[in-house]
């Protein structure tokens, strides 16, 4: 037995995925301690989007450490966070026009999403908050309440009140408009639906399974809030940082939410680092009023501003996602088109995108199968249905095209094994889809 299965909880999950010791990253790949090398499309869940220990940013984290700087400071000032403060606004928010306050959070994506629901509740004195159904928002109670995944809701072990679920766009089919059903229950006195404090969304569903919503159903849902005098909290944790080509995930659908909460890839090294941004009149909290012992990581703080001026000083991080999104997008839609058959459907845009294959266990064999010929890729999505290619934003051509490579080859050799009812499910059983 390894150390692993001998002392770690069972609550693991990603290693029994890819049981393998890693002991080095640089870039879109992996390596074990048996020499073997993997690339990478999982990419920390989404908190890898410049890849592994990049060298643009390892250079300013070790000048930072060797000069002895400030690591932990609590919420202090520090020379780190106002390089952070100051780049964040120069070159992400102004940029965008976008006015908003920063607060810092402890440094899990959960703990930003619990903040921003509490502002939501305190500015409104409201207690219902709306999410939507294959949400995902993090594990910590408030934010478990929002996120529909079965699996994590079940260990709860209390009632989750305070939330209530309406239908993502596309949820009831192409045909129908779900904000039309918000906008009913809403303008409806008899509805049963309080009074909501906030909306809480994805732009793209991550952890959901690549879905998206339109650019009209966004615009809609930002209008239904305003005519409602409702909050719009964007989580953009997995989706923004240019996991999408813009750096915030909703730029295209020229929406501007009131809330935003920001994690995984924003410390640009993998370092815990999140961030609530909102606008300054909801600034109603008190000092101290919500806390966290490390809400101030000043070597994700180093990292970041040193990201933001790498990768954000131009579009060119935009323009490259877009066209390596074309290449993913062109890759998944032949596969869909040769295995017509057996369901594939495309989902997702930008560099999240996913194959659904209908079942979990279609979805598993492929991943398992991309595992033994070097690709690390999970799956998402209400039943570990969907295959989702989350490589860094900066990965080479050349290591795309491989990964699409093995990918492709994957889903061949399984499809053409196998009928659906066939497909082996033990590699992939215990496992769920975790954050
Ligand atoms: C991952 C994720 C979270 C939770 O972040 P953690 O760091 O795992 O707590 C919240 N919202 C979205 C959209 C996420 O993808």
């Amino acid at each position: 037995m390894s150390i692993f299965e001998d002392l770690e909880s069972n609550v693991r999950s990603y290693s029994r995925s890819f049981p393998v010791n890693f002991v080095r990253a640089k870039d879109a790949r992996l390596y074990t301690d048996d020499g073997q090398q993997y690339i990478d499309f999982l990419a920390g869940a989404g908190a890898l989007n410049y890849g592994h220990n990049p060298s643009l940013l390892k250079t300013c984290l070790l000048d930072y450490i060797q000069l002895d700087g400030i690591t932990h400071g609590l919420d202090m000032q520090t020379s780190a966070k106002a390089d952070f403060l100051q780049t964040l606004q120069s070159h992400i928010l102004e940029p965008r026009n976008l006015d908003y306050r920063v607060q810092f959070t402890g440094p899990t994506g959960t703990n930003a999403v619990e903040a921003a629901m509490k502002l939501a509740r305190k500015v409104t004195g409201r207690e219902t908050i709306v999410s939507f159904t294959n949400g995902f928002h993090g594990v910590s109670l408030g934010a478990l309440a929002a996120t529909g995944n079965q699996h994590h809701r079940g260990a709860a072990g209390v009632s989750m009140p305070g939330i209530v679920r309406m239908p993502y766009d596309g949820y009831l089919g192409d045909e129908i408009d779900s904000t039309a059903y918000l906008e009913k229950m809403l303008t409806d006195p008899s509805s049963g639906l309080d009074q909501p404090a906030a909306v809480l969304v994805e732009t793209i569903q991550g952890e959901g399974g690549a879905t998206t919503a339109s650019n009209t159903w966004l615009q809609r849902l930002e209008a239904i809030c305003k005519a409602h005098s409702i909050l719009l909290i964007l989580d953009d944790i997995q989706a923004g940082c240019g996991r999408s080509g813009t750096f915030f995930s909703f730029e295209n659908a020229g929406i501007t939410p009131d809330i935003v909460t920001l994690s995984k890839s924003l410390s640009g090294y993998g370092l815990p680092l999140s961030i609530v941004l909102f606008k300054p009149e909801l600034d109603e909290w008190e000092p101290g009023e919500h806390n966290g012992t490390f809400r101030g990581n000043n070597l994700a703080f180093t990292t970041a501003a040193e990201s933001f001026r790498q990768y954000w000083s131009s579009d060119d991080l935009t323009q490259a996602v877009l066209s390596k999104a074309t290449l993913v997008q062109r890759e998944l839609m032949s596969l869909c088109t040769e295995f017509h058959d057996f369901g594939l459907t495309h989902r997702g845009r930008g560099l999240m995108q996913g194959l659904n294959c209908g079942t979990g266990e279609l979805a598993g064999s492929i991943a398992r199968s991309c595992f033994e010929n070097g690709l690390i890729i999970e799956t998402s999505g209400p039943n570990d249905e969907v295959l989702k290619v989350l490589c860094p934003l900066t990965i080479s051509e050349a290591d795309l095209l491989e990964g699409l490579g093995i990918l492709s080859s994957a889903v061949k050799t399984v499809c053409n094994r196998a009928e659906p009812e066939d497909i082996e499910t033990d590699y992939f059983d215990g496992l769920r889809l975790v954050s």
